[in-house]
């Protein structure tokens, strides 16, 4: 069976697991999906990496058991999987991916902790806005619309440059700034109201779209996903109120 696992000396690397289709594979639960661990094995540079064994092996349960993080997590691994080349270090990164997928297990706002991961990544999908000072002017004090064509913020006294621009709330703003720079094991509770929330979506699915071009399986399951919730609260609504 080939397998991908994440790994922080060599990011994602598909691994070749032998003898995984046999009954009673003593590594079965430790190549099972959202499991992390310590992993032995061989990498090779020229052909097929191996996994012989593994150890202190822990499936992330909370993600398994719940669609909405499910959905998340695997979109996230999915961006990580193209933001990365297969082979190279990861380093500092690896800690950053593997807390937010901590966080989600533990039922912390799953699409806050990809969004920060989805700023974070742009930077290594070939366009790295600017998030910090207006691109034109070098202004650090808002307000603040982000221009697809300047690649950053611009100030007020800019925004006449791009019509285009995302006319976006400066609350939406501001977390897109502060996601430039979070490292995601110094954050607490973070509670981002629900208008501000479908911004942050719209805003980051359209740089991605426009921008990178990246249109993921799993980013259209999470959107179809937020569909059908809408549509279930709506008819709930519906069924709630007396005739
Ligand atoms: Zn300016």
């Amino acid at each position: 069976m080939l397998v991908k696992i994440l790994t922080n000396q060599r990011g994602p690397v598909m691994f070749f697991v032998r003898g995984a289709q046999r009954k009673g594979f003593k590594m079965a639960a430790d190549i099972l999906p959202f499991t992390h661990g310590q992993y032995v094995g061989l990498f090779n540079d020229d052909g097929l990496s191996y996994i012989v064994s593994a150890g202190e092996t822990h499936q992330y349960q909370g993600i398994v058991n719940d669609l909405d993080r499910n959905a998340y997590a695997t979109y996230l691994l999915d961006l990580v999987n193209q933001a990365f080349k297969e082979g190279v270090g990861i380093s500092g990164w690896y800690q950053q991916i593997s807390t937010a997928l901590d966080l989600i297990n533990q039922g912390r706002d799953p699409q806050i902790i990809t969004n920060v991961l989805e700023v974070q990544l742009l930077n290594l999908l070939g366009i790295a806005p600017q998030w910090d000072r207006c691109v034109i002017c070098g202004n650090d004090q808002g307000p603040f619309d982000y221009s697809e064509s300047y690649g950053g913020i611009l100030c007020r006294q800019h925004w006449a440059l791009d019509e285009h621009r995302f006319r976006l709330d400066q609350r939406t703003i501001s977390y897109l700034r502060l996601f430039a720079h979070l490292n995601l094991a110094k954050v607490g509770q973070v509670s981002v109201a629900d208008p501000i929330r479908k911004q942050l979506t719209w805003a980051l699915d359209k740089i991605y779209d426009d921008q990178i071009g990246m249109r993921l399986k799993s980013k259209r399951f999470l959107r179809e996903m937020d569909h059908w919730t809408a549509e279930l609260k709506k008819s709930r609504d519906q069924i709630d109120k007396p005739t």
